[in-house]
C-alpha cells in the first residue's frame, strides 16, 4: 500500500485526496485536496465561474499515535455568479474554520464528559472555542432524528467566553453524541429540550445523568419522571470534598492561634488528595490528625469510604455491560 493511500485511509474524511506528507518530531502535516476539481462557493454551494489565487491554509484534524495532524492545502479564491469573491468549499472544514469536522465532533463530545483542563491538554485548543465548536456540530447535525430513539442522556451546562456565556448541552451517553444544545443553563433551557423531544419520546428515556443542581432535578422529574436521574460521579465526589473541607475549615476556627490550628491548616491539600498519591510528610500529617482532630479525620475517612464506594459501582455496572456512567 502506497503512503498516501494509508494516510487517506487513517484521515477517514471523504472526497479528500492525500497528495503528500511532511513528518516532524511532533507534527505530522499532510498535503490535501479535494477530489473533485471543480471550485465549489462556499457561501451558496454552485459552480465557481473562475479562480482567483490560492492561499495556504491548514486545518486542525485528530492526533495520531501523539502527534498534532494538520491538513494543508492552498485554498482557491473564486468568483461566484451571486456571492462576488469567496473561497471554495472544502469537503473537509466547515467554511472559514480551521478545524476539520470529526475534530470539531471529537471536541463537542469531550466537552460533555471532560473538565476543561482536560479538553485544553487534550486538544490543545482555547476553552472559549470549545463553545463555538460545540454549536456548529449540533447545527450540523441539524435534522430532527438526531434525538430520536435517545435511552440514556446526560444533561449539562458549559461555560465559555471567560464564562460570561453558558449553553446547555445533551449528549446521548449510548453514540456518544451531542444532541442538542441552546444558550443558557437554567431549570428553562432544560424544559425546552424536554418539549422539543415530545410526550413519547420523554417516556422513553431510561436514564437522565445531570449535576445535583435543584432546578435540573425538578425539570427532569417534571418531564420524565420515568427515567433514573443519575449524578456524575464527580459532581457527587465534589459535594464530599467541600463536605470535608467546611469540618475542616470550622475546627480551624475553633482552635485558631495554637500550633495545631496551624498544623490543621495545612491538611487542606493532603485531605483532597488520593491515598496513593500522598507524599510521605503528607501522610504523616494525616496520621497526626488521626490522633488530634477527630472530626476532620472522621470527615476524611467516610469522603475515602464514599470514594470506596464509587469505585465499586463502577466495576459492577462494567460487569453488568451497561454503557452507563456512575
Ligand atoms: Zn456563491
Amino acid at each position: 500500500m502506497r503512503i498516501t493511500t494509508l494516510l487517506r485511509r487513517l484521515l477517514g474524511l471523504k472526497q479528500t485526496v492525500v497528495v503528500g506528507f511532511e513528518l516532524t518530531e511532533t507534527e505530522l502535516v499532510v498535503d490535501v485536496k479535494p477530489s473533485t476539481r471543480l471550485a465549489i462557493c462556499s457561501c451558496c454551494g454552485r459552480r465557481a465561474r473562475r479562480v482567483h489565487d490560492r492561499r495556504p491554509r491548514t486545518w486542525k484534524h485528530l492526533d495520531f499515535a501523539g502527534m498534532r495532524v494538520l491538513l494543508r492545502y492552498s485554498i482557491r479564491r473564486v468568483d461566484c455568479a451571486s456571492c462576488n469573491t469567496t473561497t471554495e468549499l472544502v469537503p473537509w472544514a466547515e467554511p472559514n474554520i480551521g478545524f476539520t469536522r470529526p475534530f470539531e465532533d471529537y471536541v463537542a463530545y469531550l466537552a460533555q464528559r471532560a473538565d476543561k483542563t482536560t479538553i485544553a491538554s487534550m486538544t490543545g485548543i482555547a476553552w472559549r472555542t470549545v463553545g463555538r465548536i460545540v454549536e456548529r456540530v449540533v447545527a450540523r447535525r441539524g435534522s430532527k432524528s438526531r434525538l430520536d430513539g435517545l435511552r440514556h442522556i446526560g444533561i449539562d451546562e458549559l461555560s465559555y467566553r471567560r464564562h460570561h456565556q453558558y449553553v446547555t448541552v445533551v449528549t446521548d451517553h449510548e453514540r456518544g453524541a451531542v444532541v442538542w444544545v441552546s444558550e443558557g443553563k437554567s431549570a428553562e433551557t432544560v424544559r425546552k429540550f424536554f418539549q422539543e423531544l415530545g410526550p413519547e419520546r420523554n417516556a422513553a428515556l431510561h436514564s437522565v445523568t445531570i449535576d445535583m443542581s435543584a432546578a435540573y432535578i425538578e425539570a427532569v422529574r417534571e418531564h420524565a419522571p420515568t427515567a433514573i436521574l443519575v449524578f456524575d460521579r464527580f459532581h457527587v465526589q465534589r459535594k464530599a470534598h467541600d463536605a470535608l473541607d467546611e469540618v475542616r475549615r470550622e475546627q480551624v476556627r475553633q482552635i485558631r492561634g495554637t500550633e495545631e490550628g496551624k498544623a490543621l491548616k495545612k491538611t487542606r491539600w493532603a485531605l483532597q488528595k488520593n491515598p496513593w498519591n500522598l507524599t510521605r510528610p503528607e501522610t504523616e500529617k494525616l496520621s497526626l490528625l488521626s490522633k488530634r482532630n477527630r472530626a476532620p479525620y472522621r470527615a476524611y475517612l467516610l469522603k475515602e469510604a464514599l470514594v470506596g464506594i464509587l469505585n465499586r459501582r463502577q466495576l459492577l455496572c462494567r460487569s453488568a455491560e451497561t454503557r452507563r456512567v456512575v
